[in-house]
């Protein structure tokens, strides 16, 4: 087969050339190719295979190119990069790789075309396309990825046990694929998978957490947190997770599998966030149940405090997995732990203090808290779904509206201390604090408009009552 087509731009007669004049062969290899073929939109990095030096080809094509880029070498990998327009480009000279026990690291040596496809995790990940002056185009697919790819599987070129226990990584990056690709993990590669899960803790936090955000990103990622489960992975990576598996019953009381129903909700929220961390908070948002859950001969199942306890579990959680500790990680802690409170308002009648209490606590977030709580309706009774849904539509208008009136996103006291103090005449004290909390509560349960001249005179009768003179 030829894919002439896949090799328009103009990039790659540059390269072709480049490596006519250093008399090496090379090839386009990998994600390139295989998105190309799956037309899945235009793969943003091209990886180059030479046989030779990857290096001094790509500084070879720099010099061929009218704007010379400045071409990055990584001396340890043997490979070399350079920017054209928005696409980066990865050489690396074919190598045969053999690994030892403990590393990820192989030793590696100067090997063929053959031998470099070996090294690859995926037969859909080895196709390559010649570059070569008059095999231009050519595809050379020794594993028969084509047909992998049309049968939508992910199967490992050799033996999988060798793969997988060789670069461990490659576990995830097979859930990762089925995932973004909704291919199919060839059954001995799940069984391998699951043979070797154990090793996946050579691996360093910060390429597993890669690979689950790639999981997370995906259209379904509750395909990936399904193999992860099935395959014992995910004991390993999010032990919180698998702590939410199952359904206990007690004297007929049961409560809902709290694993499944997660991922249906990090399915919904799919739907409608594409911000990753969104879609982590509702990915988190119930692990707080596994250690909170209580059963109660008169009221059933309870998981009391489960939305504090999981917003401290985020942070041990992030830590772990030595993800950001910042404020995206403060996000979803705020995320988690107010997760059930627009729930209380959907299933009763909703009153305006509660929708300003609301805004008042969650600020610029009330809109995502609001997306995730409509993304953790998961109940399978129409009646009930209609409802819940209905009532949260009635609560975003009335965010709106109570947003417009009274301006409690951002919340600014309509009174200062400090105008407490000039008209009481005070000192710094706790009697500033009682007031502003006095004023700011009869705000949020809609006594007083949220303007000065209301709160003014709010100010002045509970001065009085607190035995304060006003000096005039
Ligand atoms: P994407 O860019 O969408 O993540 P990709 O297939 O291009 O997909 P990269 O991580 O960019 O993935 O790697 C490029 C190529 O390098 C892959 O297609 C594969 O052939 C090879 N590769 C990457 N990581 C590994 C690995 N851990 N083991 C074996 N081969 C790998
Ligand atoms: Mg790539």
């Amino acid at each position: 087969m030829n894919y002439k087509q896949a090799l328009k731009n103009p990039i790659f007669k540059i390269i072709s050339q480049s490596a006519k004049e250093l008399q090496l062969d090379a090839y386009v290899i990998g994600g390139f190719v295989r998105d190309y073929i799956l037309q899945r939109g235009s793969h943003k990095d091209i990886d180059i295979v030479a046989i030779g030096s990857g290096i001094e080809l790509a500084k070879q094509v720099a010099r061929n190119l009218p704007n010379k880029p400045k071409v990055q070498i990584f001396k340890t990998y043997g490979t070399a990069m350079l920017r054209f327009e928005d696409i980066e480009i990865e050489f690396v000279g074919a190598r045969k790789e053999s690994y030892n026990e403990d590393s990820r690291n192989p030793v590696v040596e100067n090997g063929t075309l053959e031998d470099d496809q070996n090294r690859r995790d995926f037969t859909i990940n080895a196709l390559a396309l010649d570059l070569g002056d008059d095999q231009f185009g050519e595809l050379l697919d020794p594993f028969n990825g084509i047909q992998d790819l049309e049968d939508a599987v992910i199967r490992t070129p050799l033996n999988p046990d060798i793969t997988y226990s060789d670069d461990p990584l490659r576990m995830l990056r097979a859930i990762r694929f089925a995932t973004q690709l909704n291919f199919t993990i060839e059954p001995n590669s799940l069984k391998s998978i699951t043979d070797n899960k154990q090793r996946i803790e050579i691996i360093t936090k910060e390429r597993i957490v890669v690979e689950l955000n790639k999981i997370m990103e995906s259209t379904k990622p509750s395909i990936g947190f399904l193999l992860l489960e099935e395959t014992g992975l995910l004991e390993y990576i999010l032990p919180e997770l698998t702590a939410l598996k199952g359904i206990d019953e007690i004297e007929g009381q049961k409560h809902k599998d709290n694993f499944y129903h997660t991922l249906e909700v990090v399915d919904n929220i799919s739907k409608n966030t594409d911000n990753l961390w969104l879609r982590w908070a509702a990915l988190l948002h119930d692990i707080g149940k596994a250690p909170t859950k209580k059963f109660h001969k008169k009221i059933g199942w309870t998981f009391h405090g489960h939305e504090f306890q999981g917003s401290k579990m985020v942070y041990h959680l992030f830590k772990r997995l030595k993800m950001p500790l910042n404020d995206k990680m403060k996000f979803v802690q705020k995320m988690v732990l107010m997760s059930s409170r627009p729930i209380v308002l959907a299933e009763d009648m909703v009153t305006d203090s509660a929708v300003r209490r609301l805004v008042f606590d969650a600020g610029d977030y009330v809109d995502d808290l609001m997306t995730l709580c409509e993304a953790d309706i998961t109940t399978k009774n129409p009646k009930k779904f209609k409802k819940y849904h209905n009532n949260f539509k009635i609560v975003r208008d009335k965010i709106i509206e109570v947003e417009e009136r009274d301006h409690i996103r951002n919340f600014q006291p309509p009174i200062s201390g400090e105008i407490i103090m000039k008209t009481f005449n005070l000192k710094p004290s706790k009697e500033i604090g009682i007031l502003k909390e006095s004023i700011k509560e009869a705000i949020l349960e809609g006594d007083i408009p949220n303007e000065y001249e209301a709160a003014y005179q709010l100010m002045l009768k509970e001065g009085k009552r607190l035995g304060l003179k006003a000096s005039t």
